[in-house]
C-alpha cells in the first residue's frame, strides 16, 4: 500500500532512550523512565495515579478488578466498541450490558443508560470513539444518583477533552492504549489512570502480582508479600523509555494530526452538502485530538465499493467495530439492552481514512482519489 491506513510515528528520540535504559541497567518496570511517564499522565489528566501497564486491554482488566466484578455483576457499556472494553469484564464474570449509541457522535446514547439498569448492575464503561467526548456530566450524574462506577476506555482519547477537562479524568478509573496505531505509541503498551484515591493503593498491589513491592520500594515496609490478587502488569523500562519519547512530543503530535483531520473535514465539506457522504459531527464540548478521521456512506454497499477504489488506487481505508452484541462471544457472554439499530448502521456505513503524521504530503492525492471513489460510486 502506498499510502497506508496507519504508520506509526516515531519522534527520532525513541532509541536514544532505550540505550539510556539500558545503560543504567534496570529493565524491569518501574525505573526512571517510568515514574517520568506517571508523572508526566498524572500532570497532563490531574488524576490521582497513573501506572503504565502492557495495554490498554490489561488496564480495563486491572480496572475490572479494582471494581470488584463479581460473577453475575452487569457493566453497562456500547457494542460499537473494541473487544477489551466487554472482554476484562467477562474474564471476572461479569456481564456486558450493550446499549445503543448516538448517531452524531458514535459515543454510548446516554439517554439509553437509565433503563438499562438492573439491581445487578454494577458500572458503565464509556468509549471516548475517535477521542471524541462522551456527555460525561449526564453519565456521571446517573452513575452517582445508582450508585454506579464508572470506567472510561478512552483509548483513543489521550489529550483531548470535555468541557476543557482531560478525557479519562471523570470516572474512578480510565485506561489508555499507546497501541501503535494510537496517537502516542509504544508498540503495545497502555495505562490505566486512578482517579478516586480509594482505590491507589489497591490498583499498585494488583499490577504487581498482588504484592505489596510498591510500597517495599518505597521503604514504608520492610519486607513484600502477598496480600491480594493480582498479575504482572508493568512494562519493562525499554517500553517506558520509549513512550516517554512520545509523551515529550505529545503536543506537536496532536497539533499535526489535528491538521490532517482539519484538512479531511473542509476538503469533504461539499461532499457532505450534496449528502454522499456524513462527516464527524463534533459537540461543543468536545476538543478532540485528531486520533480518526471518519465518514459515513449511505450503505454498506457503497461503503464496500468506496474502500476497494481507495484500495485499487493503493490507499488503506478500513471500516471499524462489528457490532459485539452480534459476535459470537458477545452472543454467549453479554446481552443487547433493545435493539441496537445505530450500532449496527454505524458498523456498516463507517469508514476510516488515512491518519499519520507524514501524509501532509501526499493529502491532495489521498482527496483527489475520494474525489474519484465518490463518482465511480456514482457510476460516472
Ligand atoms: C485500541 C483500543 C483498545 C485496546 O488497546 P490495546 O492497547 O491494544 O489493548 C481498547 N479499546 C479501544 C476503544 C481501543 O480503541
Amino acid at each position: 500500500m502506498k499510502i497506508p491506513f496507519n504508520k506509526p510515528y516515531l519522534t527520532g528520540k525513541e532509541l536514544e532512550y532505550i540505550s539510556e535504559a539500558h545503560a543504567l541497567r534496570h529493565l524491569s518496570g518501574d525505573g526512571v523512565f517510568s515514574k517520568r511517564c506517571h508523572r508526566w499522565l498524572e500532570e497532563q489528566s490531574g488524576c490521582q495515579k497513573a501506572l503504565l501497564t502492557h495495554s490498554c486491554t490489561t488496564a480495563l482488566e486491572m480496572a475490572a478488578l479494582l471494581i470488584d466484578t463479581q460473577p453475575g455483576d452487569e457493566v453497562i457499556m456500547p457494542a460499537f466498541t473494541f473487544v477489551s472494553t466487554a472482554n476484562a469484564f467477562v474474564l471476572r464474570g461479569g456481564i456486558p450490558v450493550f446499549v445503543d449509541i448516538r448517531e452524531d457522535t458514535l459515543n454510548i446514547d446516554e439517554t439509553k443508560i437509565e433503563e438499562a439498569i438492573t439491581d445487578k448492575t454494577r458500572a458503565i464503561v464509556v468509549v471516548h470513539y475517535a477521542g471524541v467526548a462522551c456527555e460525561m456530566d449526564i453519565i456521571m450524574a446517573i452513575a452517582n444518583r445508582y450508585n454506579l462506577m464508572v470506567v472510561e476506555d478512552n483509548a483513543q482519547g489521550i489529550m483531548a477533552t470535555y468541557k476543557g477537562r482531560p478525557l479519562g479524568s471523570f470516572g474512578q478509573f480510565s485506561a489508555l492504549s499507546f497501541h501503535e496505531t494510537k496517537n502516542l505509541n509504544s508498540g503495545e503498551g497502555g495505562a490505566l489512570l486512578i482517579n478516586d484515591p480509594r482505590f491507589a493503593e489497591r490498583a499498585e498491589i494488583i499490577r504487581e502480582k498482588g504484592t505489596n513491592r510498591s510500597r517495599f520500594f518505597r521503604g514504608e515496609v520492610d519486607k513484600y508479600t502477598w496480600v491480594d490478587i493480582g498479575s504482572s502488569y508493568l512494562p519493562s523500562e525499554l517500553t517506558a523509555a520509549f513512550l516517554w519519547a512520545q509523551f515529550e512530543h505529545a503536543e506537536e503530535i496532536t497539533h499535526r494530526r489535528l491538521a490532517l483531520w482539519h484538512t479531511y473535514h473542509t476538503a469533504l465539506e461539499d461532499l457532505e452538502a450534496e449528502e454522499i457522504l456524513r462527516r464527524p459531527i463534533i459537540s461543543e464540548e468536545a476538543g478532540i485530538n485528531g486520533h480518526i478521521y471518519y465518514v459515513l456512506l449511505p450503505s454498506i454497499e457503497e461503503r464496500t465499493r468506496f474502500i476497494d477504489y481507495l484500495k485499487s488506487r493503493d490507499i488503506g481505508a478500513v471500516f471499524h467495530y462489528l457490532p459485539l452484541q452480534d459476535s459470537p462471544a458477545g452472543r454467549l457472554y453479554g446481552r443487547a439492552h433493545g435493539a441496537l439499530p445505530v450500532t449496527c448502521s454505524t458498523s456498516d456505513r463507517l469508514v476510516r481514512l488515512p491518519m499519520w503524521i507524514g501524509l501532509e504530503e501526499v493529502m491532495d492525492t489521498v482527496i483527489g482519489e475520494i474525489y474519484n471513489a465518490v463518482s465511480h460510486l456514482r457510476g460516472r
